[in-house]
């Protein structure tokens, strides 16, 4: 308890208190980047989902167009070999149907390059298309597949075109040439609004060769310009499909990707968006969480510094109080001792002043007429009321000037005593003093408890309307944690405008020739009382009986 007071005394609890608001702030920061730091990953892992379902989209739309590329290159072919007349007519009829979202361009070349059918109006000298990537992978590869070229600037279209190749058979399965179905690269695919690829997202074809084949952004200069390469290290060349982050090549910004490959050509649709523009999704809700952890820190913050500086004040000024209390008590107790002290030696020559007047009425008393004895027992009378005045005042300062009062008392044996010392006043006035039921037994000094009793009942006995006999009544009752006991008599009763000035000492409402005393008996009861930490009152008025009250704790 010692150590809990030490450390309320100190700064302890203000510092404690801005600590913990401290701590809880920090806290409160803490969360805050835990959830964002959350926040971004659930946008990222939806962001994947999105990437890899446009991939998906994306790819299987290739695949259609090139999927029916095919069929019309094989069906070409046959028409090439087997309806030799009718080719032109043939292209004619399947151009729409094969390629509906295109522009389909057929062209035939020889076993040697040269150009024997296509549907660009005819050129005017021969064209050779010997060098081309394309002729040449099917002249020389014994594999017979559709073979989809890098995007070539079309030498009859001027456009930026994919051929698609199949090569010519003759009766003997011997290379004849090819026949090329081209679209236009950009008609490959498109990103159409729905497929919500972001405003920054971008989509690309890519060959297994790493060339480019086709790309669409929603921004320009986001995505690689086809017939490009990409770099080789890029995880779309290790697996089927899969999401990664990494640097655009284009933009350079930070970007998630996903990726499918197309499962019957040797192509792979990336798509991408930047991460920027992806966690900027959480931005909304990132920004309602900094305002409600703004708010709660701040609050948190006042509150702990106007309740620091609340307890601040407040032990400053207990601190200020326990100074003031130390300096009274102090005070009380030199007090205390100089009264002890004065009192104590002012009997000394009270006794001699009473001695030599006895010696001097003995020595001249029958001498002196009776002015002069008058004069002596009245100087007597003066010296022996003095001395009663000095003992009252010794035992009031000699009130808790002794041990502390937590002994044993009971208040029925120390009425029994009282009693007994008032024997004499109790039959002298033909009174009489009861004991209401039994009394309580509390902590406290015996000697003092006794005089207060004894006091009150002297008093009640004293202040009796002449002509009646005192009659005084004790009881005890309890009130919660207190007992409450009352000493009542049927006496002439106090006026209530002197309740309080009776407690005071010195203080008397009655000359001393209709009752004797000093004016100290009340003050003892107060301090008994107080010193034992309860309260005194009195109950009365004029001519009606006095009810002293006090209480002890239980
Ligand atoms: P003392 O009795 O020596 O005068 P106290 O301090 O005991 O001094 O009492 C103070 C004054 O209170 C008394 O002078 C008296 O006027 C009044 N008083 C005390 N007790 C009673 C009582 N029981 N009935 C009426 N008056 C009382």
């Amino acid at each position: 308890m010692q150590f809990l007071g030490l450390i309320w005394s100190r700064k302890f609890v203000p510092a404690a208190i801005l600590g913990v608001a401290a701590l809880s702030i920090v806290l409160v920061w803490v969360s805050y980047a835990v959830e964002t730091a959350n926040d971004r990953k659930r946008a990222l892992g939806a962001a994947e989902i999105r990437l890899e379902g446009v991939a998906q989209a994306l790819a299987e739309q290739v695949e259609r167009t090139l999927s029916g590329l095919n069929i019309a290159s094989l069906y070409l072919r046959h028409a090439w070999r087997h309806n030799h007349d009718q080719f032109g007519t043939v292209v004619d009829a399947l151009r729409p149907a094969a390629a509906p979202a295109a522009e389909l361009n057929v062209m035939v070349n020889d076993a040697d390059g040269w150009m024997e059918f296509s549907t660009y109006p005819e050129p005017s000298a021969p064209v050779n298309f010997s060098e081309r990537q394309h002729f040449l992978i099917q002249k020389n590869s014994s594999d017979d597949q559709l073979f989809v070229s890098q995007p070539v600037l079309g030498k009859l279209s001027n456009r930026l075109m994919i051929p698609n190749s199949r090569k010519l058979l003759d009766a003997q399965g011997r290379f004849a040439g090819i026949v090329v179905v081209a679209i236009p690269a950009d008609s490959l695919f498109s990103l159409e609004p729905h497929l919500n690829l972001g405003a920054r997202g971008a989509a690309t074809l890519i060959g297994m060769d790493r060339v480019v084949r086709a790309a669409a952004a929603n921004t320009p200069g986001t995505a690689p310009e086809p017939g490009t390469a990409t770099s080789p290290d890029r995880p779309y060349f290790q697996a089927p499909d899969g999401v990664f982050q990494a640097v655009g090549s284009v933009d350079k910004a930070d970007r998630l990707f996903a990726f499918r490959r197309l499962k019957e050509f040797p192509l792979v649709m990336v798509v991408s968006d930047t991460v920027a523009d992806i966690e900027a999704t959480t931005l909304p809700h990132r920004r309602e969480l900094a305002v409600f952890a703004l708010s709660v820190s701040t609050a948190v913050a006042v509150f702990a510094l106007m309740l620091a500086h609340f307890v601040h004040t407040l032990s400053a000024r207990n601190r200020a109080l326990d100074a003031k209390s130390e300096e009274l008590s102090q005070s009380n107790a030199e007090l205390e001792q100089f009264a002890y002290v004065a009192s104590h030696d002012l009997r000394e020559p009270l006794r001699m002043i009473s001695s030599f007047l006895t010696l001097l009425e003995k020595k001249i008393g029958a001498g002196l007429d009776q002015d002069g004895r008058d004069y002596l027992n009245f100087a007597r009378d003066g010296a022996v009321r003095m001395d009663r005045l000095v003992l009252d005042l010794l035992e009031y300062s000699r009130i808790g000037r002794g041990r502390r009062p937590n002994a044993v008392v009971d208040l029925g044996a120390a009425m029994d005593e009282v009693r007994a010392n008032l024997a004499a006043a109790i039959s002298e006035s033909g009174g009489k003093v009861e004991v209401l039921g039994r009394l309580p037994t509390v902590a406290g000094n015996a000697h003092e408890l006794t005089r207060l009793l004894q006091n009150l009942v002297s008093n009640g006995l004293k202040y009796h309307t002449p002509g009646q006999a005192p009659h005084v009544s004790v009881s005890a009752a309890r009130d919660g944690e207190y007992w409450m006991l009352s000493v009542a008599d049927n006496g002439i009763g106090i006026a209530p405008e002197h309740h309080e000035r009776v407690f005071g000492i010195f203080q008397r409402l009655h000359s001393r020739d209709r009752y004797e005393g000093t004016g100290i008996g009340l003050a003892v009861c107060k301090k008994v009382v107080e010193r034992h930490g309860g309260r005194i009152e009195v109950l009365s008025g004029e001519g009606q009986g006095a009810v002293f009250r006090f209480t002890l704790p239980a």
